[in-house]
């Protein structure tokens, strides 16, 4: 503490607060007698982590001075350490056995020890070498088991410097998450989506997007073509949580259910971060790592190679911000995040909507979605939880009408007849405009949408299968939501009838 020029009396009360330490343990059975405490710190001090830190201060010094450690700009990183975590890097096998030498000796001279049950070799190389040699590295006398792969800070990267598997152990811990989160959920209650909505973002989000900082630069390709995202580990989850809530199959196409839910996709969320963290860089001292590794990162754009950089400028591209400008304040830093969710929250939509054409199984559904907006039915109190449930699998065409049966028949689409009428393909406009076989119930819609909406009657029969889809009113919605129920009660009557 001297050599920090830590003197007076706050030297003098943390030495007094070590001199003649005892600790003791609790057990069952009572506390056992005081023992005196040599060396190490107090546990759950607030002091410790500082005190730890000035006491191995100089052990980067000692590893930083091997020849071969690797530097980022001017800064040798021989080592990275963080709380009682340490990494060693060299660039050869010869650096990194002379590195654990010197580390030996350090440990020895100030009383450390080494946890070699949790100590890891690992190389990493971009290419897997046919003439790969097997290297063993020695801490003191003992062998230090080797590795492809290695959990830092909690993320796992492996011997070819990639996130993949870490990403995907992010996605299985999130899968628990929210495995955990929907078995504590009422399920017997109609509620707002916003609810689960909320605990989803605030529990099983971050850990499905943790160092995305560091790794959303391996999705570079979901920037350009944002019908893919629905691929990546942690958008899966995201589908999952949404179909969860609206009761919907697997299968259902997912993004039908984030447009039913308007929900965007995690991806924006994770744009939004990267920047957030570019922002944080470009403020930042140039005598830090972070900043440093930044500017690599920009010299290997520069010289036309795939970089971290590159995927910054790449999203800073779709809100189209000057990526040489600085960002001045925290409500511009704000405003950029904002932007860059709805931006590629947009994008995403809209690449989706125009990726549907008349063959899709989506067709129906674009005549009458076309925001991405939460649908108002959602949101409508007092309906009992299977209308809903029906009539958002009604409309993103999860149901077994003819017209969906046929297609997993491969039946051309003018034979996926009605069974019960007989009189043309069962399509949703069909079940809900034609089918005489539910007259006296859609008579009775009919009549109560026109107490409503006088003008109804006088619509085409497009106008009127949009109008009742994609109503805002309450009273309309609940209507129809209770007729597709009524009708689809009645539809399977009939055709058990049939059968
Ligand atoms: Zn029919």
């Amino acid at each position: 503490m001297k050599n920090f020029r830590i003197g007076g009396k706050f030297y003098g009360i943390i030495k007094n607060m070590y001199t003649n330490a005892h600790s003791c343990i609790k057990l069952p059975s009572g506390i056992i007698k005081s023992f005196p405490i040599e060396r190490g710190i107090k546990q759950g001090d607030t002091l410790s982590p500082y005190l730890f830190n000035l006491y191995i201060n100089d052990m980067s010094e000692v590893l930083n001075k091997c020849s071969d450690a690797p530097t980022l700009g001017n800064i040798i990183v021989g080592c990275l350490m963080y709380a009682d975590d340490l990494i060693i890097i060299s660039e050869t096998s010869n650096g990194l056995q002379n590195m654990l030498d010197r580390l030996h000796s350090y440990c020895l001279k100030w009383r450390l020890q080494l946890n070699i049950k949790k100590t890891r070799t690992m190389i990493i190389r971009k290419r897997q070498s046919s003439k790969q040699v097997s290297v063993s590295f020695k801490f003191g006398n003992d062998i230090i088991t080797s590795t492809d792969r290695y959990s830092y800070l909690g993320l796992l990267i492996n011997s070819k410097g990639q996130f993949s598997e870490g990403i995907d152990c992010l996605k299985k811990k999130g899968y628990k998450a929210l495995y955990h989160m929907t078995g504590s959920l009422y399920t017997g209650l109609t509620f707002s989506p916003e609810v689960p909505i909320k605990i989803f973002d605030s529990t099983v989000r971050p850990i499905l997007t943790y160092g995305c900082e560091a790794w959303a630069s391996e999705y570079f390709k979901m920037l350009l073509k944002p019908t893919q995202v629905d691929k990546a580990p942690f958008e899966q989850i995201n589908n999952k949580f949404c179909k969860y809530i609206l009761g919907v199959p697997s299968r259902a196409s997912n993004f039908t259910v984030k447009a039913e839910l308007g929900r965007e996709p995690i991806f924006a969320y994770i744009c939004s971060q990267v920047l957030r963290y570019w922002i944080r860089i470009q403020d930042m001292d140039m005598n830090r790592l972070v900043k440093q590794a930044y500017l690599s990162e920009l010299d290997l754009y520069k010289a036309g190679k795939t970089s971290w950089a590159g995927f910054v400028f790449q999203i800073l591209k779709t809100i189209n911000f000057d990526n040489t400008k600085t960002v001045k304040s925290k409500t511009e830093a704000r405003q950029i995040k904002c932007q860059i969710r709805t931006a590629y929250t947009d994008l995403y939509y809209d690449s989706n909507y125009a990726s549907i054409n008349h063959k899709s199984k989506l067709r129906t559904y674009v005549t009458f979605k076309n925001d991405n907006n939460m649908e108002k039915y959602l949101q409508v109190d007092n309906v009992p939880q299977s209308w809903r449930k029906l009539y958002c699998n009604f409309r993103i065409s999860c149901h077994d009408l003819q017209i969906e049966r046929g297609r997993y028949l491969k039946l051309a689409p003018e034979l996926r007849i009605c069974k019960i009428c007989k009189l043309e393909s069962e399509t949703e406009q069909h079940f809900a405009l034609f089918c005489p076989s539910y007259s006296h119930l859609r008579q009775n819609l009919f009549r109560e949408i026109r107490k409503i909406h006088t003008n109804f009657l006088n619509l085409d029969h497009h106008e009127r299968f949009k109008f009742l889809f994609n109503s805002q009113n309450v009273e309309i919605i609940k209507l129809t939501m209770e007729f597709i129920s009524n009708a689809y009660t009645l539809r399977k009557e009939k055709l058990l009838n049939i059968a």
